[in-house]
């Protein structure tokens, strides 16, 4: 497993670990309690406490397993799932205790989420797909307003936007610039894509993935000479790539 994906892996089962401790040591309080009534209620509570962690830990299992056989397997993608949503924020958590930077940790988060998508071995017509930038990669001077339609983009190659329209052309996927996660939103459901290949910062980035939820995102991160959110560019390459794993003949 590369460093990248061992560092969200590895939090993911610290994160576990940190949870059934708790449990147990909240347990360990219970049987010392006289209350009868709150100690069955707090049992319940805990016992149900402790199902979702064990459906979270299958869930780190899974991923773990379908990244040494590199290979998805169906039958457990929703406990990854329910592994990715529940532990997410725990992940974080621990990661700052141990001293790891959010961006690292939201690096490693991206790579496992690519790699598990592309596991998973899609097969997409072009058009199924949706390609999504973010506006900051568009020229900060460029007048025209390309998050509306970006067929108004003059293609004059002063920003990545326009490769980035051919490639959509190429593909025949569906590219559209959005200037924030709520038009990002409104274009996933106006387009219901299967597949997304997104460009982003790392923090808008994994919380697309997790917006997402069903739908498969390959993200890409965005290169930021200037800064964030200025004049941004990504690897055009990078990004064929992405779409390469997800659609038919890739
Ligand atoms: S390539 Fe398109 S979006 Fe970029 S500066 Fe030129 S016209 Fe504007």
């Amino acid at each position: 497993m590369e460093i990248k994906k061992r560092i969200y892996v590895g939090l993911l089962m610290a994160s576990v670990l940190m949870a059934v401790s708790l449990v147990g040591a909240v347990w360990f309080l219970l049987q010392n309690r006289e209350l009868l009534v709150g100690q069955v209620l707090l049992s319940i509570i805990l016992g149900m406490v402790g199902i979702i962690f064990i459906l979270a830990g299958i869930g780190v299992l899974a991923i773990i397993i379908m990244i040494i056989k590199s290979q998805s397997i169906p039958s457990l993608e929703t406990f990854t799932r329910i592994a990715n949503e529940i532990l997410f924020p725990v992940t974080l958590l621990t990661g700052r205790l141990a001293g790891i930077s959010k961006e690292k940790i939201l690096q490693s988060y991206i790579a496992v989420n690519n790699y598990l998508v592309k596991s998973r071995k899609l097969l997409l017509e072009g058009p199924q797909v949706m390609i999504l930038l973010p506006h900051c990669l568009q020229d900060s001077q460029c007048p025209h307003k390309i998050t509306m339609d970006i067929s108004n983009c003059k293609r004059c190659h002063k920003c990545s936007i326009c490769d980035l329209i051919e490639l959509g052309e190429k593909y025949h996927a569906v590219v559209k610039v959005a200037t924030g996660g709520t038009l990002a939103r409104k274009f996933m459901e106006e387009t219901r894509p299967r597949g997304v290949v997104a460009v982003a910062c790392e923090r808008d980035l994994s919380l697309g993935i997790q917006d997402a939820a069903q739908v498969p995102v390959i993200g890409v991160l965005n290169c930021r000479p200037h800064g964030p959110c200025i004049n941004t560019n990504v690897v055009v390459a990078d990004v064929e790539q992405a779409l390469q794993s997800i659609c038919k003949g890739g």
